[in-house]
């Protein structure tokens, strides 16, 4: 009897581990090539790709799966760039600082990481929150919850009064004196010692601010908030912790630092003048546009008492001007990566970003390849994502109908997988 059990058990998992799914694609977009083909059958075997077959192939093995997708466009699951899975803008934002506990973050986290992940978004790099975006990234990893893959900053680092100053705003005897543990950084001391910190704490990437931004209760949005030698101390020590540095910043004079200071991207790139847009050409660093979060905050401002006043004013200045300067460094040929801000607009609205883009100009197969090739190599995954090739992990998504002939329906994913395992159909 324990013997049949035994066979039983094995001949189970003999089972699990021999079903391959093949996907019927009516139409597989190539990212790599920049290609939309038709009629084809990925073969998945647990969580990579074993294969991509001419035509409809039928599987010979009873226990293997049909996925149906002949009238659907099949592509690599989506790569957001910049999002903070830990929160999502409302109008009570701000007094949850003072209300939440990380395990109430814990629980709202969990639900923006499935919301990206049924959106198409298969990986994520969170750029920043108070830290629980790292057990967030690891319980996903664990199976322990569904989300997408995740490279987190964990704490974005700032200066005093900076972007990401925890206690920007508050009253005095609440703002204690951040401090390099808490990423706040005020000599090139401090930043190596932040550095290692994140390092200590779980980061994969590290993000600075390097101006002042819109939703701080700061006034500034524009201005340098790191020397030159900060940055500097701050992207050496990443390099020799294995990580790259992704710096916030909407003033030149700031992104502009951050770029001779070897950061890899510039988020948001407001006001980036023609010569900084030839400096990023030719250091190699990369955009990341997040033009979706510049019209939410755009939106938001317009309507009474949602933001703090002195974000309003910052808000209205910063969010129209996004949009323009993508356009216009996409032209000139500044790298483009592809990134939205998701939590600054709601969590799962991210393909957006695809719209905006080629409103701007952006060809959609472009905008697509930065969401995923580009994104992949930045993320130094080039080999396993961002791309449907024999032996990638089986990160595969469908859209209703081919983006690249009608753009919207990047807003209507119809099937999701990520490492092999299905999560929409
Ligand atoms: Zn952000």
């Amino acid at each position: 009897m324990k013997k049949l059990l035994l066979l039983g058990l094995l001949f189970t998992a003999f089972n699990i581990q021999a079903q391959d799914i093949y996907i019927q694609c009516g139409k597989l977009i190539d990212t790599k090539n920049g290609k939309v083909l038709a009629n084809k059958t990925i073969i998945v075997s647990g969580k990579t790709i074993k294969s991509i077959e001419e035509g409809f192939i039928n599987p010979i093995n009873p226990s293997d799966k049909i996925v149906d997708l002949k009238t659907k466009t099949v592509m690599p699951g989506w790569i957001d760039m910049h999002v903070h899975l830990e929160s999502q803008t409302s109008q009570t934002e701000y007094l949850e600082e003072f209300t939440l506990n990380d395990a109430d973050i814990a629980y709202n986290a969990e639900g923006f990481g499935k919301a990206t992940l049924m959106a198409g978004f298969t990986t994520v790099r969170d750029l920043g929150g108070s830290g629980v975006n790292v057990s967030l990234r690891n319980a996903i990893n664990a199976g322990k919850v569904v989300g997408p893959r995740i490279f987190t900053a964990e704490k974005a680092l700032a200066s005093t009064g900076g972007h990401a100053d925890p206690t920007n705003g508050y009253r005095k005897d609440f703002m204690g004196n951040p401090g390099p543990k808490e990423g706040v950084v005020n000599s090139v001391e401090d930043a190596r010692q932040a550095v290692r910190q994140r390092y200590k704490n779980g980061a994969d990437w590290i993000k600075i601010t390097a101006t002042g931004g819109v939703l701080s209760v700061a006034k500034s949005a524009g201005n340098p908030q790191f020397t030159q030698e900060e940055i500097e101390a701050i992207v050496s020590t990443a390099k020799d912790y294995g990580m790259k540095v992704a710096a916030h910043a909407h003033g030149d004079e700031g992104m502009r630092r951050a770029i001779l200071g070897g950061v890899k991207t510039i988020e948001h790139g407001t006001e980036m003048s023609d010569a900084t847009m030839d400096l990023m050409i030719k250091n190699n660093c990369y955009l990341v546009p997040t033009i979706t979060a510049g019209k939410t905050v755009e939106e938001n401002a317009k309507k009474p008492n949602y933001y703090p006043a002195i974000v309003v004013p910052k808000a209205l200045w910063i969010g129209p001007k996004i949009q323009g300067t993508f356009a216009k460094a996409y032209k000139k040929g500044v790298p483009i990566a592809f990134g939205t801000d998701a939590g600054v607009f709601q969590h799962g609205l991210n393909a957006r970003e695809f719209v905006y883009m080629t409103e701007a100009g952006m060809p959609v197969m472009k905008a697509l390849q930065a969401a995923t090739i580009t994104n992949a190599m930045l993320l130094d995954m080039d080999k396993q994502i961002g791309s449907i090739e024999p032996g990638f992990l089986a990160d595969i998504i469908a859209t209703d109908d081919d983006p690249t002939t009608n753009i919207t329906t990047v807003n209507n994913v119809a099937f999701v997988m990520k490492d092999g395992v299905v999560y929409k159909q």
